[in-house]
């Protein structure tokens, strides 16, 4: 990635990318998933000690057993949690990426979230939003005047060209920093009528 300088690693998945089952048994399909034909098929079974998940992934049939613990709930009752089968830890819910590869195969384990490093979309919209705000304000404390509702202002110093250059770029990130506030609210918008369901 060349813009905003060098950056190593790779971007973090978001839990919509991933198919998962919670502990409750609720199996969900990743979003991107959703109107796509796909050969994954799933099947899953609970038990006292633990779910099984058996799955076909690109040709290959997988069997997972992941245990689970039940707790008590702070307002009486009990609740069934999975122990992630990768760090041990308890979890609602555990996921299997849909776009994360090892070489040239996808993965394979239902493991919980953290093991994954997922992240919700919503909140990555939001890094970007203050991503983009951060080098809205970087250009206009660098490289432009004052600015009020109705006008830039031009340094003295500054060639017109180079002037409209930034206004250029800061016009642009405004407008990226617009969609990103939009998809996150549209995106929280779809997650409204889900709650009372769960
Ligand atoms: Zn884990």
């Amino acid at each position: 990635m060349s813009r905003g300088g060098i950056r190593c690693g790779r971007p973090r998945l978001p839990v919509e990318s991933c198919h998962s089952l919670s502990a409750w048994g609720y199996f969900q399909f990743a979003q991107m998933w959703a109107d796509r034909d796909t050969e994954d098929s799933f099947e899953w079974e609970f038990g006292e000690q633990g779910a099984v998940i058996r799955f076909t992934r690109d040709g290959c049939k997988h069997t997972q057993e992941i245990a689970l613990t039940l707790a008590c709930c702070r307002f009486g009752g009990w609740r069934a949690w999975f122990i992630c089968p990768s760090c041990g830890r308890r979890v609602g819910k555990v996921y299997l990426p849909c776009s994360m590869y090892y070489g040239d195969q996808r993965a394979t384990k239902f493991r919980c979230r953290l093991c994954y490093g997922l992240t919700y979309e919503q909140r990555r919209d939001r890094n970007r939003y203050w991503t983009y705000q951060h080098r809205i304000e970087r250009i206009e404390a660098r490289w432009l005047g004052e600015i009020s509702d109705d006008w830039i202002n031009k340094h003295k110093w500054q060639h017109w060209r180079t002037f409209n250059k930034w206004c250029d770029k800061r016009d642009a990130l405004i407008r990226k920093e617009n969609q990103a506030v939009v998809r996150a609210l549209l995106h929280f918008a779809t997650l409204i009528p889900k709650t009372g369901n769960n």
